[in-house]
């Protein structure tokens, strides 16, 4: 089974993606961990990708791409079994992951697509605090940590990712609406495009995904 978890910024891509991963035994790529991994590590692709993401826009597709090869090529010699969290957000790039899936002799994906309002994602995105050491996410306004500023689990300090103020967020979203939606037509051409309503708990949301997925799979 290969599955698209697909969703805007805020939407609870990379939450939903740990549940789903346990659940499933999924190897998990995310483009945007990825990215954030080779920019820590100062390869060129991370140094060609920060500023774009920090100003909130997209990696190129080409750039994305090459990342996604290199993330799937090892994995693949165990695993036939992907879930995609980032990728495609593109019509090109649904694309070329079908051209992937192909290659790789691995099924085509089905696509989870998170829905979550507008005006929720920004409380969301502009209230996330992040434990650099630990990888605990809260949330100032759903979710606060017992200290502010202080992880609750491992009591290092927590930090805001660079692309959650409150107007690269606002970019985000515009980018996501514009280029990343048409996204959701390109697979519900195809039959296999699942709605789920993202608004309710990680557990609540948890429960649709996995009823979606028994019921088609
Ligand atoms: P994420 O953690 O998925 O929200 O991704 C963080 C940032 O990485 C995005 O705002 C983009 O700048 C970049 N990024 C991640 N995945 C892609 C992709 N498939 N195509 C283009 N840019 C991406």
């Amino acid at each position: 089974m290969n599955l698209v978890l697909f969703g805007p910024p805020g939407s609870g891509k990379g939450t939903q993606s740990q549940r789903l991963v346990e659940s499933y035994s999924l190897s998990h790529i995310s483009t945007g961990d990825a990215l954030r991994e080779a920019i820590r590590k100062r390869t060129p692709l991370g140094l060609q990708a920060q500023a774009i993401i920090a100003r909130g826009e997209l990696v190129s597709d080409a750039l994305v791409t090459s990342l996604l090869r290199e993330k799937i090529a090892p994995l693949r010699e165990n695993t036939d079994s992907f879930l995609f969290d980032g990728y495609p957000r593109t019509v090109p790039q649904a694309a070329t992951l079908a051209e992937i899936c192909d290659e790789f002799r691995l099924q085509p994906p089905a696509t989870l697509n998170l829905h979550v309002p507008d005006e929720l994602l920004i409380r969301r995105l502009t209230g996330r605090r992040i434990c650099p050491s630990c990888g605990e996410v809260f949330n100032i306004y759903f979710k606060p940590s017992t200290l502010a500023g202080v992880c609750d689990v491992c009591a290092g300090p927590l930090v805001k990712r660079v692309d959650d103020d409150p107007e690269t967020t606002r970019e985000r979203l515009r980018i996501y609406h514009d280029q990343s939606s048409p996204v959701l037509d390109y697979y519900a051409e195809r039959g296999v495009l699942y709605t789920i309503d993202a608004n309710g708990t990680t557990d609540e949301v948890f429960e649709k995904i996995r009823s979606v997925i028994e019921e088609h799979y």
